[in-house]
């Protein structure tokens, strides 16, 4: 036990942390009192086993759902940690929006109980880029910043510059999926070749709304020939109300 183990009760009195969520005083290091961090909401089955998305009955297996039958997409899977809702959405903005590096760690022990297994075969993890613009702008690509929680000691892996955002494209709020899949056409493009050539190749991003963001970077790398592509996200939006009729589409892709 060290000093720090009789000192944190102490800090905790003096100094007493604000829940990210509910503004409510609480204790601990994490930036979620526990009633908010019991709002998680774990994506579950039965899912689509391509893209992931939940099928709001709730019952059977996981199988292929409509969308993913008529198109298929790129990428092998998608999956993400939780549902884009309060509080894993309030992380997300606080990360993106605010530069707020501390909400890491509670993000990090949201995704712990996530099963990694269907990501353990990739051999390289890439982050969805931001425009150097945009990136200059917010001073952090979030989901670099996921990408080395979700997979801790394999930096060597991480290859942010392998993939770059050619164009700087306007903010997908508000477009439907036609529109947001239009504004990123050829926005994407891999910048080392040699180096993803039969390749598997973990994607991951922040939020997945439509989908449209990871099609087209799944797209660019399967044409610079990856062996395979497979989309993780921290969250999901439900793009119909068919599991919560609270939860509202308000994510950015
Ligand atoms: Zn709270
Ligand atoms: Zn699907």
């Amino acid at each position: 036990m060290g000093f720090s183990y009789w000192l944190q009760p102490f800090l905790d009195l003096l100094f007493p942390t604000v829940c990210a969520s509910c503004r409510k005083l609480s204790s601990g290091s994490l930036s979620l009192c526990n009633s908010c961090l019991d709002d998680v909401r774990y994506l579950h089955s039965p899912l689509c086993v391509r893209c992931g998305a939940l099928f709001g009955d709730g019952n059977g297996g996981d199988h292929l759902c409509g969308n993913c039958l008529r198109k298929s997409p790129p990428y092998l899977l998608a999956r993400a940690v939780a549902l884009y809702a309060p509080p894993v959405s309030t992380l997300l903005h606080l990360l993106k929006y605010r530069t707020d590096r501390t909400v890491l760690s509670t993000l990090r022990h949201i995704a712990a109980p996530f099963d990694f297994g269907p990501f353990a075969s990739c051999d390289l993890i890439v982050p969805v880029p931001l425009h150097l613009k945009r990136l200059r702008e917010r001073g952090l690509n979030q989901s670099l910043l996921l990408s080395r929680i979700f997979f801790p000691g394999q930096a060597k892996a991480i290859r942010p510059e392998i993939l770059v955002r050619t164009r700087d494209t306007v903010p997908q709020t508000g477009l439907g999926g036609k529109e947001r899949r239009k504004n990123l056409r050829a926005a994407f493009a891999v910048t080392r070749q040699e180096n993803i050539n039969g390749k598997g190749v973990c994607l991951v991003d922040d939020v997945l709304t439509t989908g449209a963001t990871v099609i087209e970077c799944a797209g660019a790398l399967m044409r610079a020939g990856a062996k395979e592509v497979k989309v993780l996200t921290m969250a999901r939006a439900v793009e119909r109300m068919v599991v919560d009729p609270t939860v509202k589409q308000t994510a950015q892709d």
